[in-house]
Order: C-alpha cells, then structure tokens, then sequence
C-alpha cells in the first residue's frame, strides 16, 4: 500500500479521556482485556449467525464461526481473531474512534459518579476494546466486513491521541487485533498464561476458542443440564461470567417448565445495584436463547421492566430458531415465556422471604425499589408484589420489617384500615405528634421512609380489601380512645380558640379543630387530600419548588396541652405575642408534616419570640 492511501485521524476528546483513565489508573488486573475482546468477538460472531439466516452475499461465507488466538513469545505480541461480521471503514471510525456504544459511556459516567472506589462495579461495564491499550504498544486491527463488495482494512494506534486507517488487500472476514505487548506486559505473549485467562473469564463463550491451535473452552450451555450435577462453583462461575461480576449472586434460581411452554431458565439476582450507587439506568441482563443459540443478549421487551436488575438466561425450544431481535417482539410465545418467568420468580421471592427472613431484607433493601416500581407501573403483577413489600411499623423493633400480610394478621376486628404514615427516619416518626393518637387505640402503624413509598401506596390502593390510608390524612375516622389524663380547655374556650386562631394564622390554614388524636403534642397539621400532600414531598425531595402546587391544611389542636392553654390567656393579655407562638406552632406542625416550604419566616419569627422571652 501507498503511504497516501493512510488516512490518520484524532480520537474525539472523550476517547482521549477514557484512554488516559483505561491506560493510567483504572485496573489492576491489566488481564481483563482478554476477556474484553474475546467479548467482542463473539458478539461479532453472534451478529454474523443471524445475518446468515437473512443474507445470501457473505464475504467468506465458508469459514467456521470460532475465535483464534494466537500468541508469539520471540515477537511479543498476542492476536485474537474472529471470523464475525468484521467493520466497514465507516464503522472503523463511528465504533473505535467515538464514544458511540453505551459499555464505555457508562463507565465515565460511573468514574464521574464514585471516582475508583467503584472500581469493581466499573468492571461490570467494561471498556471493551479500548483495555487492549493497558497492555499495549500498539494495536492492530484487521478487517473485512461481512459485505463482500467492501474493501479490507488496517486501522492502527498506540493509543495516544490519533489512529490511522489504510486499505489492505486478501483479508478474511472478520477482525483480527495484533496488540504488541509494551515491556511490562510481556507474560500476556505467553501460551500458558493466556489459557489461564481464558479458563478464568471466558470458559462459557458460546464459539469455539481456540488458543494457538487448540481448543480451550467447552462450549457448556449449563442451564440446560439438570441441577444436581451442577456444582455451586460452576453456577458462580457462569454467573460471573455473564454478568461480568466478581462476587457470588444473591439468589440463583435454575427451573424448567414443560407446559404450556418449553422453557429452562437460570436467573440470578445480583448482590448489589448499581442504580442505587448512581451508575444510571441498567439494561435488561437475562439473555434469550433457543436451544443454545443466542436469540438476544440483552432484550428490551422480554421481561417487565422492573426486573431490569435480574441476570442470566432463558431457553425456550418452542421459540422458532430464526426468531430475530425484530421479530421478537411480534411473537405472542415471548409473552407467554415472560409470564411464565415472572410468575415463576415471584413465587420463588415469596418463598425465599419466608424460608429466610434475614437474606430476603437483605435483598430488599438493595432491590426492593424495583418491586416497588413494578407495583406502581405494572398491573399485571401489582398484587403478586404487594405480597412482596415489607415496612418497618411500629410494632417491628428498629431495622425489622413486616409484611403487609403479617400487618392484616395482627389487626383488631373492629380496624379496617392499613395505616401508614412517612417521615425521615423511625426517630422522626416516633417524636412527631401522628403516632400517639393510634397508639393510644392500640394500632399498628407502617413506617415509611421515602417518598416513593407514599406513591407506591397510593398506587396500590388497598391490601386484602383493606384500604391503605395515611395517617396525616384529615377525615380519619378512628374510635374513640380512653380520655388522655390532665385538664383541658372548656369546649367553650376551645372553640374559641380555634376561631381566633384562624384569624391568627390566616390564608395558610383552612381549619383550627380541637383535635382527638393528639396525645402528648399540641399541635399536628393534617391534609384534606393526601395526593397534594405527597406531590409537595415528591417534588420537595427531587429538588424542586413546589410552593406553587396549592397546599390545604387542617390545624388540630390538642385542649390538654399546656402551650394551648398558656395560648388561650396570652391572647388577651399579649396579643401580639400570642400571634407569633399561634404562627411558630403551625410552622413547627407543617415541619413535622415535611410540608414547611421555606423556613426563612420561621427562623426570624423565632428570634421575635426569643426576644420577648428574654426580657421577662
Ligand atoms: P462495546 O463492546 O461495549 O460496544 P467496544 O469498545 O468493545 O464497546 O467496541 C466498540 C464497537 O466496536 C462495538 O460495539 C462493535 O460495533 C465494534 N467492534 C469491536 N470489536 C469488534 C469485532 N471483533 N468485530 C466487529 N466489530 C467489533
């Protein structure tokens, strides 16, 4: 080739970055870009097998669907080649030289979100391709796509700042990748070495692997064996390897099902996740295949998408083996599969929450929000869900749940409702002025502690018939509860004050009531309709201003108490100074309701009250 047939380009910025994050900092085992480009190469085989059953023009259309790899000790380099779909000149630059696929979009993301302290996470997405520079002097591919009229090519880089691409004559179908091994990292030009590799991270690619000549992997498709002969290590191993994990998983669940479909399926759950540790949105992780043949590694539309988190494998033999990711989706058998497995799975969680209580928490305190946003999103399996919810109450000692099931269990005849009430955290919930009134019944109530949990009750409605009812709710009818001790305020004089309280307070309150809830506090604010409250905390808690959604609240009061006492005959000695305490009581009952917008008033207010006090 004529050197002016070599085209050089520069990496865009982000590949810069990624380069330099990839070569300088991030891995210390510098050997996973073995398994990374065997990755590719059998994604480009995998893509090759289904344009075999569309395309009848394909470049070398003869060659066997197998991965060779090669290594030189005397020349120091090692070669990993496939006989895949290969890449266009086009494709060489929008797939090497820009950050077009989501694997490496993801992994800055991550590196922004947790910096190296979610280095093993980070190995989950993998960099794919550009690991090859960990290790490398230089790095070449090359290639000729699947399409026979496209030319072959070299594209070549030391991973610094540009690459170059040229037209090379008689290449083969497929990518070939020579990466020189930089001094440090000459072990990786050896044979021995490199089939340790290969045996730790790849031993369950579904092509051939040969390793200078011989082959190395099995080729085991293990959801299709029969359970007892699979030992623990071998499902770790296969789950590591198709979730790109180091860990153990936290469930492994291995069934088959004859009727009404042939399925297999091995799903794993995963110990931890990663939208929890801020790494964005993950894409589905349990692949399709039907009888071994990989249909789709990551198919969008196969399960409910709240089981986005599971990983592993489905095999179905009644799917029709030329069965492609478009037609997938038309095919009223994947939604039968996707019934079948999410029944299947839930069933298993329920049994699992059961058997043992301390893991299942354990789960759910990693993964329970994904139950919750199937409540909330999927009807299908609402009720199946609700079953699987579990809540610290106030009979749970701290750090315990309970089920909405055991709840009903332990519910006075008389109780119809399922009550729950949301607050920061069980200190916040057991000092504020909600629980007293149901405790003093005897009640038992739910705590919540995010805001999504509120949505996700609303969602749900009732349980068992039993209606789920927040207990800062206005219109709660609750029985009547044994006289709470200490003289209260004449109904005259409460009446009374409840008017002139109105008047104090003003436009933010819609009723003063003497209250027959409160207890020990003397003041609680409550909402005539619990949907507007709840948006206000949801907005609240995304970080925007909800003081433009209209807010009702009902002021109760507690006769008893001496603040509202002390209030009653401040009015007409001190007026001005019973109408800043009146104020501060009702910003302190929005505080506890997580309904204060903004406490700018209430602090200076304070300081008036302050400097009254002082002076007496
Ligand atoms: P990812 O595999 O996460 O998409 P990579 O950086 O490993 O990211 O690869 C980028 C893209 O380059 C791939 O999506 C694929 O289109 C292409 N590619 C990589 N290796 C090969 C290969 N061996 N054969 C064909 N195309 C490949």
């Amino acid at each position: 080739m004529s050197a002016q047939n070599i085209e050089k380009h520069e990496f865009k910025a982000e590949i810069k970055q990624l380069l330099d994050i990839v070569i300088h900092s991030l891995y210390t085992e510098k050997e996973i870009f073995i398994r990374e480009l065997i990755s590719n190469a059998s994604d480009a085989l995998e893509k090759l097998r289904h344009l075999q059953i569309t395309e009848k023009d394909i470049h070398d259309d003869n060659l066997d669907l197998e991965i060779n790899i090669t290594t030189d000790d005397k020349a120091n380099t090692i070669t990993i080649q496939d006989f895949g779909i290969g890449l266009t000149r086009d494709e060489l630059v929008e797939n090497l030289g820009t950050i077009a696929h989501s694997g490496s979009k993801q992994f800055l993301e991550a590196l922004k979100a947790g910096g190296e302290k979610n280095a093993d996470l980070i190995g989950q997405f993998g960099v794919g391709f550009y690991s090859a520079f960990m290790v490398a002097k230089d790095v070449k591919v090359y290639t000729h796509s699947w399409k026979k009229d496209e030319p072959g090519h070299l594209w070549t880089s030391d991973g610094v700042g540009a690459y170059e691409i040229e037209e090379v004559e008689g290449q083969r179908r497929g990518a070939k990748i020579v990466i020189s091994l930089a001094d440090d990292y000459k072990q990786y030009a050896k044979g021995d070495t490199v089939k340790e590799i290969i045996k730790r991270y790849s031993s369950f690619v579904q092509f051939p692997i040969n390793l200078n000549g011989e082959k190395v992997n099995t080729i085991d498709a293990i959801w299709l064996r029969s359970k007892s002969e699979i030992k623990d290590e071998e499902y770790t191993e296969f789950y590591k390897f198709q979730a790109n994990a180091f860990d153990e998983p936290h469930y492994r669940l291995h069934f088959s099902a004859d009727a009404p479909l042939d399925i297999k399926a091995l799903l794993f759950t995963p110990k931890t996740n990663p939208e929890k540790m801020g790494f964005g949105r993950i894409d589905p992780g349990v692949a399709l295949h039907c009888r071994k043949v990989l249909i789709d590694a990551k198919p969008d539309e196969l399960l409910p998408e709240w089981l986005r988190y599971l990983k592993g494998v489905i095999d179905s033999a009644d799917l029709p083996l030329n069965i492609s990711r478009e037609t997938m989706q038309d095919n009223g058998l994947t939604g039968k599969i996707s019934r079948v497995i999410t029944k299947r799975y839930l069933k298993f969680l329920k049994e699992e929450a059961k058997k043992r209580p301390e893991q299942y928490a354990e789960f759910f305190k990693n993964f329970g929000i994904y139950l919750k946003e199937g409540v909330a999103t999927d009807f299908t399996y609402r009720d199946d869900l609700a079953k699987l919810l579990y809540f610290e109450s106030s009979v749970t000692e701290k750090g315990k749940t309970t089920s909405l099931a055991d709840y009903v269990s332990r519910m006075k005849d008389e109780q119809k409702e399922i009550y729950y009430i949301l607050g920061q955290n069980r200190e916040s919930i057991e000092s504020g002025p909600y629980l007293e009134g149901f405790k003093s019944r005897g009640l038992e109530v739910l705590f919540l502690y995010e805001p999504i949990d509120e949505y996700v009750m609303n969602n749900l409605g009732q349980f068992e018939e039993k209606q789920l009812t927040s207990a800062d709710q206005g219109d709660l009818k609750l029985d009547d509860a044994p006289k709470p001790e200490g003289e209260a305020l004449s109904d005259d004089d409460a009446k009374a004050l409840c008017e002139w309280l109105k008047t104090a307070i003003g436009d933010r309150v819609k009723e003063v009531k003497v209250s027959s809830r409160l207890v020990n506090s003397p003041v609680m604010a409550l909402s005539p309709d619990a949907m507007s409250s709840q948006m206000r905390r949801m907005m609240r808690q995304m970080g925007q201003d909800s003081s433009a959604m209209p807010l009702e609240v009902l002021f109760e009061i507690n006769p008893r108490h001496a603040l509202i006492k002390n209030l009653n005959t401040q009015r007409s000695a001190n007026e001005d100074l019973a109408k800043l305490v009146a104020q501060q009581a009702f910003d302190n009952a929005l505080v506890a309701a997580g309904l204060l917008e903004d406490p700018k008033d209430m602090v200076t207010r304070m300081y008036q009250i302050l400097e009254q006090a002082a002076t007496k």
